[in-house]
Formats: structure tokens, sequence, C-alpha cells
């Protein structure tokens, strides 16, 4: 298959080298790009221009504010802002409106303590302005008649700039405007990182070429451990298997299925005409090679199947029309994003370890590392409790509600 971009540099030097060009390497590229203040030569260099690989393109494209810590809470609600007025904010009037469908997450809590970590993200997410609402059983059985409560003791859910989004026009778009600004996309593969004095001087590329640069940052996704390997650190961020099958229920339900967050630890939600229920692996929840997407015998019939249908009667009678398998980027440390730089390192960037909500989180982590590369601070939300320092002082910064 021909390569989508070039693959070899128009120069010998850049000053930011992106490494990986899905949706957080172009909301970089993007946000760098578009900002005036940074006058540098970009670099996005992505080993396989069709993304098919990448975590961006097996993505299930939601959002949600039920996070339980405040800064992916801000970061939610800057991507809801990102996509209100995209045209404008992406900077061409030929960029459509995004289709949003906010139907929200229903997390549902089967004991004693899920239910107090709502009742508490709750709280939280009410100071920020979210939209959230803690339901009792009565509460649940009203507003979702089809939901077989046993085992249920509450649940909490948001209409409120939560539900599906199409990330996927987003990540287009921030590739485009990224190049119409003037960032260089190749296809190409970085194979080493060359340093000296305590800084990234250089990048080797697959195809043998050594280019010089001011900084890198790391934007591999479920990779992003190897990259940080050639630079000599170690990182927790491994790819994990994540399942996603799309299927036809014989009874539809009367109206839209949350994504439906089950103490079984399986999500279902509407898909259009259809519904896409997703789980994490059957056995271990371990390190995966990059390349192995293949499923495990009986995540259907003895996993997600039983749990949904369990959970909604009305899907005991279900055809599965699609299926797919994944790879989360997932930060084995405290399940939380690593940004910046380590001690030591001060031009090598990490953007690395979002689990299953990277692609709301890119517009605000694209920003925000385009702050620290132009002004060497955070400005617009400060991002630094997702320090790469955090990993080596041994101090989790942990999300809890990691689907
Ligand atoms: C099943 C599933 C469901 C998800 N659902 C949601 C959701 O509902 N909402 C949400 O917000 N997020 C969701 N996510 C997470 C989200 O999709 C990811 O966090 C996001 O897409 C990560 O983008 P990325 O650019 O960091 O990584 P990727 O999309 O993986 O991109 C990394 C890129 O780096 C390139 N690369 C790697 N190594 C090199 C190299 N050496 N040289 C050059 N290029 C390289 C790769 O080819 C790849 O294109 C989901 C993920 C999965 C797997």
């Amino acid at each position: 298959m021909p390569a989508r971009f070039d693959t070899a540099p128009q120069h010998r030097r850049y000053d930011t080298v992106i490494i990986g060009g899905a949706m957080m390497g172009s909301a970089l590229a993007f946000f760098l790009a578009d900002n005036p203040d940074y006058d540098g030569r970009i670099l996005v260099v992505e080993r396989d221009g069709s993304y098919e690989a990448s975590s961006t393109a097996h993505t299930n494209s939601c959002m949600r504010q039920q996070f339980s810590n405040e800064v992916n809470i801000r970061i939610s609600r800057f991507a809801a802002e990102f996509i209100r007025d995209f045209p404008a904010r992406i900077g061409d009037d030929n960029a459509p409106a995004i289709h949003a469908h906010h139907f929200g997450y229903l997390y549902l809590a089967g004991d004693a303590e899920a239910e107090a970590a709502l009742r508490s993200a709750h709280a939280l997410q009410t100071r920020l302005g979210a939209g959230t609402e803690m339901l009792g059983l009565d509460a649940l059985a009203g507003r979702f008649p089809f939901l077989n409560l046993d085992g249920i003791r509450a649940g909490s859910h948001n209409t409120r700039d939560e539900g599906y989004w199409d990330g996927g026009t987003v990540f287009h778009w921030l590739g485009r405007r990224a190049r119409a600004l003037g960032a260089e996309y190749i296809e190409n593969e970085v194979t080493g990182i060359g340093q000296s004095g305590g800084r990234v001087q250089s990048v080797t590329l697959r195809s043998g070429e050594r280019i010089t640069c001011g900084r890198v940052v790391n934007c591999a996704g479920p990779r992003a451990s190897i990259i940080a390997d050639m630079a000599g650190i170690s990182l927790p961020v491994e790819p994990r298997r994540r399942y996603t099958f799309i299927f036809d229920a014989a009874t539809p339900l009367d109206r839209d299925l949350p994504l439906t967050v089950d103490p079984s630890g399986v999500h279902v939600r509407s898909d259009g005409g259809y519904y896409l229920a997703g789980c994490p692996p059957l056995g271990d929840d371990r390190a995966m090679d990059p390349d192995d997407f293949s499923f495990e015998d009986g995540i259907w019939e003895e996993k997600l199947w039983p749990a949904i249908a369990h959970r909604i009667p009305a899907f005991e009678r279900v055809k599965v029309v699609n299926a797919w398998v994944g790879h989360y980027a997932y930060n084995a440390f405290d399940c939380n994003a690593v940004l910046g730089s380590p001690s030591g390192l001060d031009n090598f960037i990490f953007m690395n370890g979002f689990s299953g909500h990277g692609l709301q989180q890119a517009p605000a982590m694209g920003r925000g590392v385009m702050e620290l590369i132009t002004y060497g601070e955070y400005r617009s939300l400060d991002l630094s409790a997702f320090s790469y320092d955090r990993i080596t002082g041994n101090t989790p910064f942990a999300e809890a509600a990691v689907i």
C-alpha cells in the first residue's frame, strides 16, 4: 500500500519532533502550529499512515464528566467546549459541526464501597458544575425500566456533555489543520533517540536518516514504553487488550441506553440503531504485544453477553454484527496520564498513558503541552499532577473511574 504521507522529511533539523500522529500527536501539532507565539518547525513522524493499529482507530468515542479527580473533569469540560463551536476552534469555516449524542454514562454501584465512591465523585462533579445525578433504586427503575436491578444499590447519571461524540472527525481535522498551518507529517518510524549532555539531540528513522531536534514528544500510544526505552527511561505504560462488540437486539429498548457501566466490569450503550458493548479480558489483564489483536475464546459467550443479558433481559436475543480488539495505553502505576519531561531530560516530553479516555483528553492535553513547550508552563489548566516524576517518587495520582 502506498504511503499516505511522504516518507522523507524536508529538513535535517526540527524544533519539535512528535512521535506518533494519531489523536494526541495531531492535537499537539495543531495547537503548536495554531499558536503565533510558537514559531518553530514541527515534524510529526507516524509509522503507519493508515493508523490501523492505533488506539484512536479502535476507540468507542465517548466523553464523560464522571471522573474521580478534579483535573480530569476539567479536561473533559474543555473537550466539550472544544467541540461545541468546532469550526471556530479549529479555525476553518469548512469544518463541520461535531455530532454528539449526550445520553450520558450510567454508573451502577453493586456494593457499599462502590456507592460511596460514586457519592464522593458526584459531590466533586457537582461542585465543578457537572450535571451528574445520584439515583436510588426507585429513580433507576423509573428512568430505565428495562434494567434488572438485582445486586444494585445506586447509580449516577449525567446527560450534560456526556455520551457519544464524533472523535474521528475531530481527529481528521486536527491533523488536516496542523498540516495546513505548517506542521510536516511523514510516514516513517522512529527507531532511535540520540542524546548527549543530558539532552535529546536527534531521532533516527527506519529509513536511516538522522534528524536533529530541539525536543521530542512521545505520542506513541500503546508503544510509548518502546520510545521511552530508546531514551533510557522506564515508563509503566502497557498495551492492554479491550474488546468491543456491536450487536443488534431482537427487542430494541424503547429509549436510548446510556453508556451503562455494570459492576461486572462490562459496559454497554446505544450505538445508532445498534448497541455497543465492551470489556477487559476474560483472563489476566496484562501487557500484550502491541501487534497482537487476537480475541480470547469465549469473551463474548462467557463474559460479555451473560453480563449484559443479566442486567438488561431484553438483550437475551441479540446478534453480533461487528467486533474488534483495541489496545489501551494503560498506565499500570496509577491509571492516569503521564505528561511533561522527566527530571534530567527536559527536552523529552511524555504525552502517554490515557487508557480509555484519551480521545476526550486530547484537546486539553494538546493545548497544555503546547503551553509547556511555548511558555515553559501550563497556563490554561495546571496539568502538573501528571508529571513523570510522580512515578519515580512513588506518589500515585490515582484516577478511580477508569472503565
Ligand atoms: C477499545 C477502546 C475504547 C476507547 N474508548 C474511548 C472513549 O470512549 N473515549 C475516550 O476518550 N477514549 C477512548 N479510548 C482511548 C483513546 O482512543 C486513546 O486514549 C487515544 O486514541 C490515544 O491516542 P494516542 O494518539 O495517544 O495513541 P494512538 O492512537 O495509539 O496513536 C499512537 C500513534 O503512534 C504511532 N507510533 C508508535 N510508535 C511509533 C514510532 N516508533 N514511530 C512513529 N510512530 C509511532 C502509532 O502508529 C500510532 O498511530 C478507547 C481506546 C480503546 C482501545
